[in-house]
C-alpha cells in the first residue's frame, strides 16, 4: 500500500503504516470471529460465567465473545449483577462527567455514513481562539465540568497540531483534563500536545473489518485502515495518559467489531501499560444521515455488551454519551458505566449561541448537566466532575 503523500518524507518510524497493531490484526479472520459468537452454546456461557465469578484469571477475548452471544442473552440478569459488582469493586459508586466541545466541522474525508462528509454542502466553520474561549466560559456556566473533550472533523491543514496546540492552551485554564477526538496524528505530534496539557485521545476505528472499511471510507486520509489502526500505538508511544477507543456499532456485524475491539484493547494494555484506557459503544440508528446500518443493536444487546465488557475488563473506563436516551442511561449508570457526557452540543459554537449548523449526531439526552447529576445521585451514586489535576501533567 502506498504511503499517503502527506507523510511521505517523514522519517519518524511511527508515521508509516506497517508499525503496530496493523501487523497483528491479520491473524484474526473476520468470519471466524463472528462464528465464535454464533457457535457459543449454553454450556460455554455457563463455563465462562463460572470463570468470571471465580475471578482468578481475566477472561480472554474469545470468552468475551461467548458473553455477547445470543446464547448468553437468557443470562443477562446474571451478567448485569457481575458487571455491577466488578464496577463497584474497582471504581466505587461514581460517575465521572465530561462535556464535548466541537471546534470544527470541516473534514477532508468522505465517510459515507456521516453528515460532516466532505461532499455534503453546508456551512463549515472552525472556531477562532476567541470563539473557543467563549465556548469554555459558556460550558463553565452549565456546570462545574473539569473534563473537556475537544472534537473536530479531520482537516489537518486547518485543524492540525498547530491549531490544536493553541486550542489546548486556551482551554487549559478552564479545565483540568483535556482530551481530543480529531484525526490520527504522528507520535511526535501527540507528544508535543501533551506539553500543552493534552491528557487523553479518543479515536474510533469505526470497524475492524478491513475489507468493508474501505467501502465506508472511500477517500481522504481516513481511507487508510492501517494508518488509523496504528494510531493507537502512536498514542501509546507518545505517552498519552488515557486512550479512548471504540467502533461505530452497526456499520458491520456489531459482535464481530466488539470482539475485535476486545482483542485490540488487550494488545494495547500489554504494550502500553502506563496508559489508561476507555471504551465507548456508539451505535448507529436507522435514520442517521439517511444511512442504513448493516446491523441494528437493540437496547438489550447494548446492555449485554456493556456488562460483558466490564466482566472482560474490570479496569477499563466505559463511557456513555448523550447519543443514548435518559431512561437507558439512568438504567445503566449503576451497572457498568463509569463516565457520561451531559449538556452536549455537537456543533461548533453550540454553547454560546444556537447556531443553525448541522449536528454530527442526534443528541437523545437533552437534560441539563445538573439534571443528569441529580439522576446519578438518585441512584446513590456520586457525580465526579474532577478526577485529574493539571499538576499531574
Ligand atoms: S466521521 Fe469524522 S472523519 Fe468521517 S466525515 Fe464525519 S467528521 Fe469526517
Amino acid at each position: 500500500m502506498p504511503e499517503p503523500k502527506f507523510f511521505k518524507s517523514d522519517p519518524d518510524k511511527n508515521s508509516v503504516f506497517g508499525y503496530g497493531y496493523a501487523d497483528i490484526i491479520g491473524k484474526y479472520d473476520w468470519n471466524n470471529t463472528i462464528r465464535l459468537v454464533e457457535d457459543a452454546s449454553d454450556e460455554d456461557v455457563r463455563r465462562v460465567i463460572a470463570k468470571a465469578r471465580a475471578n482468578r484469571k481475566p477472561l480472554t477475548p474469545e470468552e468475551f465473545a461467548v458473553l455477547i452471544s445470543p446464547a448468553a442473552t437468557p443470562y443477562i440478569e446474571e451478567l448485569a449483577a457481575l458487571s455491577r459488582h466488578f464496577t463497584k469493586e474497582r471504581f466505587g459508586n461514581i460517575i465521572s462527567m465530561y462535556i464535548p466541545m466541537y471546534v470544527s466541522n470541516e473534514c477532508t474525508n468522505k465517510c459515507i455514513y456521516c453528515g460532516f462528509n466532505h461532499d455534503n454542502p453546508f456551512h463549515r466553520t472552525t472556531l477562532s481562539l476567541q470563539e473557543v474561549e467563549a465556548e469554555c466560559k459558556a460550558i463553565k456556566e452549565l456546570g462545574p465540568f473539569e473534563n473537556l473533550l475537544i472534537v473536530a472533523g479531520e482537516y489537518p491543514t486547518k485543524c492540525g497540531v498547530d491549531y490544536l496546540e493553541k486550542v489546548l492552551e486556551v482551554c487549559r485554564p478552564y479545565f483540568h483534563n483535556l482530551t481530543i477526538e480529531v484525526q490520527p496524528m504522528r507520535a511526535r505530534d501527540y507528544e508535543r500536545l501533551t506539553h500543552s496539557g493534552l491528557n487523553g485521545v479518543v479515536c474510533f476505528q469505526e470497524t475492524y473489518n478491513k475489507e468493508s472499511y474501505k467501502t465506508f471510507h472511500p477517500r481522504g486520509m481516513k481511507s487508510h485502515f492501517d494508518w488509523r489502526l496504528n494510531g493507537f500505538d502512536r498514542m501509546g508511544e507518545a505517552g498519552v495518559h488515557k486512550i479512548g477507543m471504540g467502533a461505530l456499532l452497526g456499520l458491520e456485524d456489531w459482535q464481530g467489531d466488539a470482539v475485535m475491539l476486545a482483542r485490540h484493547l488487550r494488545y494495547l494494555q500489554k504494550k502500553y501499560w502506563r496508559s489508561r484506557f476507555s471504551v465507548n459503544f456508539p451505535r448507529m440508528r436507522p435514520s442517521e444521515s439517511g444511512y442504513k446500518p448493516k446491523s441494528i443493536i437493540s437496547d438489550k444487546q447494548l446492555a449485554q455488551l456493556t456488562f460483558a465488557f466490564r466482566i472482560f475488563d474490570h479496569d477499563v473506563d466505559i463511557s456513555y454519551s448523550t447519543r443514548e436516551d435518559p431512561e437507558f442511561r439512568n438504567h445503566l449508570l449503576s451497572l457498568g458505566v463509569t463516565s457520561m457526557s451531559a449538556g452536549s452540543r455537537t456543533e461548533p459554537g453550540g454553547y454560546v449561541s444556537e447556531p443553525d449548523a448541522l449536528e454530527q449526531f442526534e443528541v437523545c439526552d437533552g437534560r441539563s448537566p445538573l439534571e443528569v447529576s441529580k439522576a446519578i445521585e438518585k441512584e446513590g451514586y456520586q457525580t465526579v466532575w474532577k478526577d485529574w489535576d493539571a499538576v499531574f501533567d
